[in-house]
């Protein structure tokens, strides 16, 4: 992108919820962005209105029978937006060279491929997609390098920990000891654990602090969500498995800190609002108003930390022994949770089993080689397969 133009965006996965929150951010700032393309996979309600009021010149549905729908409403509303179909169609879309940067905000491992291409395109990438990056691991880090990409990170902890480093990469693993990421505990931290097994999707949904996606609620539920944190943590800031510690913070005032090696602690604070880290990642090395309301410090009480309790939140050290097995293992365990997870918002298994479900499909299923995309989408397949037959013989 040359100074003085618009940025020109795409936002995959622009439906839902970061999705919308990027949305939110881009109309504040019409002067320094331009929407030039959104995806999403069935919601077409929502995407004819981000088409009406956006105008972006393409929009793309992964499913084709929705996109069919989407096009057919496009033309009754008289508006120009081209509508093409299929993850192809995201791929492509993601390394365009009409395109300086891509917000990854689709769900799970079906963002992995786009972030690919994008990282290869060498784009600004801002990278709300966790899941993409537990599974691409090495692969998706040196395509960022080979491909000369700047990979921002949206996920507020990754942000906060991005913006207490300085600003050249190089200078990084001199200084830090260690980091710590912040976790809200979500909304069982104090539930007594009996009751733990017996709660409801929309329990687990209702996250204290955060409105979010389906399936991020219920990883935060079970702090599957840190796990997939701490596994990101370690790729985006190139650190070893013990150098990465967590917290319960509940008030989600901090939003994660960095240990140097001098013992000086630098933390990032604010309110929980996802609007801080997109703008961040939009703006970056700038900074943009966000539209999130400003921390009002003779109003917080006080701030309350406490250890994640395995009993409670088995799921979440998971994170390091997968780290320290063979890589591929943080992709196994990413795939088993994206099925158990959703088998659990089926009501198919209960809370308890998310859990059951991840440990066995770990023991069951060992990675091989791993030097390519197709080998990553076929160890990810090969886990759902057993991750699957795991929650048949629970439900039966
Ligand atoms: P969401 O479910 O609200 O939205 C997901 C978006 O991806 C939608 O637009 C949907 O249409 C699209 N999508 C889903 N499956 C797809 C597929 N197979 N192919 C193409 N598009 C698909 O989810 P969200 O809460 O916005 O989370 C998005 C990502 O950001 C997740 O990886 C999540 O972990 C991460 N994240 C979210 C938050 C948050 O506050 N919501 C915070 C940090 C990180
Ligand atoms: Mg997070």
């Amino acid at each position: 992108m040359k100074t003085g133009q618009k940025q020109r965006v795409a936002i995959l996965g622009s439906t839902g919820s970061i999705g919308t929150n990027t949305l939110d951010v881009i109309a504040r700032h019409p002067d320094r962005f331009e929407v030039v393309a959104l995806t999403a996979a069935t919601q077409v309600e929502a995407m004819l209105a981000q088409v009406a009021r956006f105008k972006p010149r393409l929009a793309v549905m992964a499913s084709e029978e929705h996109g069919r729908v989407l096009a057919e409403k496009i033309k009754q509303n008289g508006l120009s937006t081209v509508v093409a179909t299929g993850p192809a169609a995201i791929e492509a879309i993601a390394g365009d060279d009409g395109i300086d940067t891509v917000m990854a905000a689709i769900v799970g491992a079906a963002g992995l491929a786009p972030c690919l291409a994008a990282a290869r395109a060498g784009k600004r990438l801002l990278l709300a997609n966790k899941e993409a990056l537990v599974v691409g691991g090495r692969l998706f880090m040196d395509a960022v390098r080979t491909g000369g990409a700047t990979l921002l990170p949206i996920d507020s902890e990754h942000s906060a920990i991005f913006q207490c480093l300085p600003e050249d990469p190089a200078s990084w693993a001199a200084r830090i000891d260690r980091i710590h990421l912040t976790s809200s505990g979500g909304p069982f931290r104090q539930l007594p654990l009996s009751e733990l097994s017996g709660v409801t999707p929309d329990q687990a949904c209702a996250h204290p602090n955060f409105s979010m996606g389906r399936k991020i609620s219920v990883d935060s539920a079970t702090m599957m969500n840190k796990a997939l944190e701490v596994i990101e943590a370690r790729w985006l800031f190139d650190l070893a498995p013990e150098q990465i510690e967590v917290v319960v913070h509940p008030q989600q005032i901090i939003h994660s800190m960095v240990e140097f090696t001098d013992a000086s602690v630098l933390a990032q604070l604010g309110t929980p609002d996802m609007r801080v880290p997109i703008a961040y990642g939009l703006s970056w090395p700038e900074r943009i108003e966000s539209g999130a309301a400003r921390l009002d410090f003779s109003r917080l009480a006080g701030l309350h930390f406490e250890p994640p309790s395995r009993e409670r939140f088995p799921g979440l050290f998971l994170s390091w022994e997968a780290l320290r097995a063979p890589e591929g293992t943080t992709a196994v365990l990413n795939a088993a949770n994206e099925i158990s997870v959703a088998a659990f918002l089926d009501q198919r298994i209960g809370f308890a089993d998310i859990h059951a479900v991840n440990d066995s499909t770990l023991a069951a299923v060992s990675p091989t080689a791993l030097t390519s995309l197709a080998d990553l989408l076929e160890l990810d397949a090969a886990t759902r397969r057993a991750a699957e037959a795991d929650v048949r013989r629970r439900s039966a």
